[in-house]
């Protein structure tokens, strides 16, 4: 596993700012050890993995590696929406089947409940709040993104959906700049560190053992597998890779995976305003873009404002840009500026930005790296991880351990979704069609008509949340 360059031990973000220093770092891997199991990467998706293995083998020795802190990668400095796969519901379809994809799309809505059940099992004050996703236009070009998925719910029989009048969704939202909407009901937002660090701390208890400021610099295939950091090594039976976008840099998955940006500001609080604009505090929104806007209210009844897709890391390496970048911190807060003028005079606080593991159509790569039954991965989240990784956790659990469950053979695995043009052409595609985007969103904000090539080029940028119109 190539090293990336070494990201800053606490990034801006809001969310582990809130959690800094409730639990003891572990200390660093030294000398050389053994497991039945080894876990790279301490996110959601690796203690996840890492505790479904405890519930279903309690005797296996269970070993997390991590090149930071538990919990500070992607999983603690994101959105905090906590969302099905519903709105993928046709590509799903694409992949692996209709009655899968229904299966897999209803396993994704009840990992929202799953989260909220583990949190008050464990005591875990993750500021979970069920209040739903509304899913919303703010230009008349994004008007009907959800038709066809609605369509396609009701064919089914299946309603996640709840429709809302244009007032509704304006009224519910705190502002007139939602043009259309609707709702997915059983949707939540939680505090996103502090749900990584209470699975941290339950990983700890059932006898996990975790090992941080471990950066695994490379790990041979063939069984056992040794693991080599700076200071030690791990001889392991079997291997799970989750590694979210640092997985880029391995062989194997380099044409799999796009790693991109996604950047957050948090304005001070403002309870206030908040009640004067009517926004429920509950709720996670979106607007409907291919850069997507996502916005919420904190505990403490700050906005926190994201938006997806604004820089795209050459061959993989996540540098210093994917935990802080003042010029598109300057474009989110110009966005939520333009959903919510009454915040203009608020200050920012706070702005952070994290790595996506963008896969070609936006499902995470479930397999067995170079089809090795001993070394599994899940990765390629792309902006959608913090329910699913529960689905991911059950997966790569029962991969690892070789059971032939219903996890364990989902038609995910090994599932090809296709791949990004080799490096450099992947770098300077995405340039290009990234900067078509921003074009053809910008004119399209002004409620213009964007250029024809700009909306060609723009058409070739892979779907996001949701599938495309
Ligand atoms: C800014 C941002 C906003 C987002 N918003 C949302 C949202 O609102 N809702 C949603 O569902 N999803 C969202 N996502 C995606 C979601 O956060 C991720 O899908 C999810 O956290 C993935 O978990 P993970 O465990 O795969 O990754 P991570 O939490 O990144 O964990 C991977 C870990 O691997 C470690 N690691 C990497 N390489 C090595 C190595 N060589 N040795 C040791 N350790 C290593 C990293 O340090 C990291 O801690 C967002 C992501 C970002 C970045």
């Amino acid at each position: 596993m190539t090293p990336p360059p070494p990201t800053s031990s606490l990034p801006h973000s809001l969310w582990l700012q809130e959690i800094a220093g409730d639990q003891p770092d572990a200390p660093p891997l030294s000398g050389a050890i053994t497991a039945d199991v080894a876990i790279v990467g301490a996110g959601y998706v690796g203690l996840w993995t890492a505790l479904r293995i405890k519930e279903l083998e309690p005797a296996c020795d269970v070993v997390v590696l991590e090149q930071g802190r538990a919990g500070y990668g992607a999983s603690g400095r994101n959105g905090g929406f906590v969302l099905a796969w519903w709105p993928k519901l046709a590509s799903l379809t694409r992949l692996i089947g209709p009655d899968e994809a229904v299966r897999l799309c209803q396993a994704s809505e009840d990992a929202i409940a799953e989260i909220r059940d583990f949190c008050d099992t464990h005591n875990i004050d993750a500021d979970f709040r069920q209040g739903g996703w509304l899913w919303t236009a703010t230009s008349r070009a994004q008007f009907g993104a959800w038709d066809a998925l609605l369509r396609l719910c009701a064919r089914k029989g299946i309603t996640p959906y709840q429709p809302l009048s244009p007032a509704e969704v304006a009224a519910r939202s705190g502002s007139a700049a939602h043009l259309a909407g609707v709702m997915e009901t059983k949707a939540a937002i939680v505090q996103p560190a502090a749900l990584a660090r209470g699975l941290r701390r339950v990983a700890l208890e059932r006898g996990v053992r975790l090992f941080e400021h471990t950066r695994i610099r490379r790990f041979t295939r063939g069984r056992p597998v040794t693991l080599v950091s700076d200071a030690g090594s791990v001889r392991t039976d079997r291997l799970v890779i989750a590694t979210n976008g640092w997985a880029a840099s391995l062989p194997e998955l380099g044409t799999s995976l796009a790693v991109i940006s996604s950047d957050l500001v948090a304005t001070a609080p403002v309870p206030e305003i908040l009640g004067r604009l009517g926004w429920e505090r509950d709720l996670g929104i979106t607007d409907s873009q291919t850069m997507v806007d996502y916005y919420r209210v904190s505990r403490d009844g700050r906005v926190v404002f994201g938006k997806g897709g604004w820089t795209i890391a050459l061959g993989g390496r996540i540098g210093a840009a994917f935990d802080h970048s003042p010029e598109r911190t300057a474009e989110v807060t110009a966005d939520l500026h333009r959903y919510y003028p009454a915040l203009a005079s608020v200050p920012v606080t706070h702005a952070w930005s994290g790595p996506i593991d963008r896969a070609p159509m936006g499902f995470p790569l479930f397999g067995r790296l170079g089809g090795r039954e001993h070394i599994v991965y899940g990765v390629g989240w792309s902006g959608n991880g913090v329910g699913p990784s529960v689905l991911g956790g059950k997966i790569l659990a029962s991969l690892a351990l070789g059971r032939r469950d219903e996890w364990g053979t989902t038609p995910l695995i090994d599932r090809s979704q296709g791949h990004f043009p080799p490096e450099p052409i992947r770098y300077l595609g995405a340039h290009l069609v990234r900067a078509a985007v921003v074009r053809k969103e910008r004119a399209e904000n002004r409620d213009e008509r964007p250029s024809w090539l700009a909306t060609r080029i723009a058409a070739l940028a892979p779907a996001g949340l949701e599938d495309k119109k």
